[in-house]
């Protein structure tokens, strides 16, 4: 089984139109990626993955549908972020896990919480602190953590750095999550990109932690950083807690499989270390869902 555990939702049901498509040239070095996309396109993408976890953006209080391209990007489903996700799960259930977000600053977001965990069966939760430009330990957002460790709702932390102009770094540099870590012991938590490219920080955090993880999205497509990263995690001895993901549409599951089977392919012909090709095959299908409480 592959579980893909990091993936942005459609904004379109139906085709999107040609007047409305983005194309976004910032995310990767090396291709230009669509920046909104269709249920069909997503399930094209997701084909080689058994179940994949999905979530919007909360990018502001209020809960308006925003894209991974940014607040406002508005396709042709619902206009609140969490009926959105939803409705794309409950059309198939078999293939997808749907994650609420929610804005810590928002007055309602506990109600919402409660809503999308009762009434819409979202299973976790998806933050982005410099995306939604919160304080990671400001107290509405400790009230968050607290909601989501009370109903084992686990929380996947964008971590790392962002080209997204409005998204303050700092908020997500993959140290903050230690305090968070610390305070609630029983919440599961998922720091994606491997803090990219503070790798080695998330990989302490993780080898402190035994409810931290880390997931793999984002990575390969610079080549260097995606071997660093997988060294650092075999010297501190964290492969076992890399979860697969692909953060399509920024990549897909393919290409990030590829990626990963091809880690130790820069330094064919050095002396440099090798990441262990049999935990590279662990960590694509590892099972995710059950270290999450999901299965
Ligand atoms: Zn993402």
């Amino acid at each position: 089984m592959i579980f893909d555990i990091h993936t942005h939702v459609p904004q379109y049901r139906d085709a999107v139109p040609e007047d409305r498509r983005r194309i976004n040239r910032t995310w990767r070095p090396d291709a230009a990626r669509p920046g909104n996309f269709s249920w069909a396109e997503y399930r094209e993408s997701q084909a080689c993955v058994d179940k994949s976890v999905v979530f919007g953006i909360a990018w502001e209080p209020g809960e308006r549908v925003g894209g991974s391209n940014g607040a406002g990007d508005h396709g042709d489903v619902a206009d609140r972020v969490n009926d959105f996700t939803a409705t794309f799960v409950q059309a198939y259930p078999d293939e997808l896990i749907g994650f609420m977000a929610v804005h810590p600053y928002d007055l309602g977001a506990m109600d919402e919480m409660e809503r999308s965990r009762v009434e819409l069966g979202l299973r976790g939760v998806k933050l982005g602190a410099n995306y939604q430009a919160y304080d990671p330990l400001d107290r509405r957002a400790l009230a968050v953590y607290q909601y989501a460790e009370r109903h084992g709702l686990p929380v996947l932390f964008h971590t790392g750095t962002s080209a997204v102009k409005s998204a303050p770094i700092p908020a997500a540099h993959p140290l903050t999550v230690d305090e968070i870590a610390s305070r609630y012991p029983d919440l599961k938590i998922i720091m994606a990109h491997m803090g990219h490219p503070w790798t080695v920080d998330a990989v302490v955090v993780v080898r402190k932690h035994s409810n931290v993880y880390t997931d793999i999205s984002g990575l390969f497509y610079r080549p260097y950083t995606h071997y660093d990263a997988l060294i650092k995690a075999t010297e501190w001895n964290v492969l076992d807690k890399i979860l697969f993901g692909s953060d399509y549409p920024i990549a897909t599951p393919a290409e990030t499989i590829a990626g990963l089977r091809s880690v130790n392919d820069i330094v064919e012909g050095t002396r440099m270390p090798r990441v262990p090709l049999e935990k590279i095959e662990e960590i694509i299908h590892r099972d995710s869902l059950a270290l999450l409480g999901l299965d």
